[in-house]
């Protein structure tokens, strides 16, 4: 859909032309109604990620299912045409998808230890290979189970990179590393290591024949063609890495540093603390998100590469890849970049943030800390409205606007919450710094 329609709807028999309602509803709908109830979907849709994962970790929650129901069945036709709800709406999603994270921080941290700093190798090791792709913990637990003893070597890709901060899936010898960056370089990384390959959630791309007869799914993920592992029974990927042998040992590999879960850095509040108090940590900066192929998306390594040495960069999801392969150096031992994990461990900033607010006695918005956020589909969607719903401001948000705000939700945010547009880098950190 062109950003340039009003609005677009299809959704019922009376869709304008039988083909869609673009400039105002038959049914009255107007733009910025059919906008927020777009946008409520991609909310609904990004908790149900969340949802899905902790439902698979054997938990799930009465008042997030009741939100899920009730925040699309308000988007069906003629249900729910008031501008103010649809923003309380977004609002109370951003409630919920905290709470979604939330409960799914608990659930790996219940499973799996609380992460601690790792450091990942990134490159093949001599042997068989599967490769895992996507968030899903749960599917790479039972892999590492089922391939242990087996002389398989397990990599993880994208989103996958900080299963090797948690204690109980780094304790398995064979969970070897990382190959490949974000999810958009994998019909490269996967065509050019032959491993068999999981895809065990989103950013799953159709895959080309170079590596089609080698790749796996798990639900929730599906392609054409491709078998899909039921009730995480790996036989078929596990015969597969076997009969495509082993693979050359790479020399010298890079690493990566992932695994800061919140009760690491709050050890270190007492020397936060200090450090801010003296004048040598001058601001703290959350940038990650989502990443994308976009061409703006640039700015966020500009910008990480453009901040000054008396600043901390936390960072989260796939968006870390612009940057993280950067030396940050630390402040008086203190690591000046800190990756914090998934996207869903965009709760373990949230804890911080709070626990940084005590510490200095402050509202989140007094805090020195700056969210530089990058976007690409619908989780991010409600992770914006989770820090909408907590009430920060001057968020900035890149590479590109949201398609579903128009301008009038554009001046919402911008009036109520000082939401800003990813710039230029070396401006924005200006204007932030002052
Ligand atoms: S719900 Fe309204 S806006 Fe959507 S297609 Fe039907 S008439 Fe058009
Ligand atoms: S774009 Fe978002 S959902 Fe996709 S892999 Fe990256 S963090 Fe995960």
């Amino acid at each position: 859909m062109s950003n340039d329609l009003d609005m677009f709807c299809y959704q019922c028999s009376q869709a304008a032309n039988g083909s869609g309602c673009t400039i105002t509803g038959t049914c009255g709908k107007q733009p910025t109604i059919a906008k927020l109830q777009d946008n409520l979907t991609y909310i609904v849709r990004g908790i149900s990620a969340y949802n899905h994962h902790l439902n698979q970790l054997g938990v799930s929650d009465p008042e997030i299912d009741e939100f899920l129901t009730n925040g699309t069945y308000t988007t069906l036709t003629n249900v729910n045409f008031d501008l103010e709800n649809l923003v309380e709406l977004a609002l109370e999603g951003g409630r919920i998808n905290l709470k979604a994270m939330e409960l799914l921080k608990k659930a790996h941290i219940e499973n799996y230890g609380e992460p601690t700093p790792e450091t990942v190798e990134v490159g093949a090791k001599e042997g068989p290979g599967i490769l895992v792709t996507g968030h899903d913990l749960k599917s790479l637990e039972e892999l590492l189970k089922q391939t242990e003893g087996k002389g398989i070597n397990v990599y993880t890709h994208s989103e996958m990179l900080p299963a090797h901060g948690y204690p109980e899936l780094k304790k398995y010898d064979h969970l070897v590393g990382q190959l490949g960056g974000p999810w958009f370089d994998q019909r490269k990384i996967f065509s050019d290591y032959n491993v068999a390959i999981l895809a065990n959630s989103n950013c799953v791309l159709i895959p080309n024949d170079e590596y089609k007869d080698r790749i796996f799914t798990s639900a929730p993920a599906k392609l054409p063609g491709v078998i899909q592992i039921k009730d995480n029974n790996f036989a078929p990927i596990i015969e597969k890495a076997i009969e495509l042998g082993s693979i050359s040992e790479e020399k010298d590999k890079k690493t990566l540093t992932t695994g800061f879960g919140a009760s690491t850095i709050l050890d270190l509040a007492g020397k936060i603390k200090e450090l801010v108090e003296a004048g040598k940590i001058k601001r703290f900066f959350l940038v990650g998100g989502c990443d994308s192929p976009l061409k703006g998306t640039q700015y966020f390594r500009e910008f990480v590469e453009k901040l000054p040495n008396d600043t901390i960069v936390l960072t989260l999801a796939c968006g870390k890849y612009r940057f993280n392969d950067l030396d940050l150096g630390n402040i008086e031992g203190i690591p000046r970049l800190l990756d914090l994990g998934q996207c869903n461990d965009a709760i373990v900033a949230v804890d911080i943030a709070v626990a940084l607010c005590g510490l200095f006695d402050v509202e989140l918005n007094e805090l020195p800390l700056t969210i530089v956020c990058s976007w690409m589909e619908q989780k991010a969607v409600a992770i914006l409205w989770s820090l909408l719903y907590l009430g920060k401001t001057d968020i900035i948000l890149g590479p590109v606007l949201p398609a579903w705000a128009n301008d009038d939700i554009t001046n919402y945010l911008v009036e109520n919450f000082n939401l800003t547009p990813a710039g230029n880098p070396e401006e924005d950190i200006k204007r932030i710094l002052g």
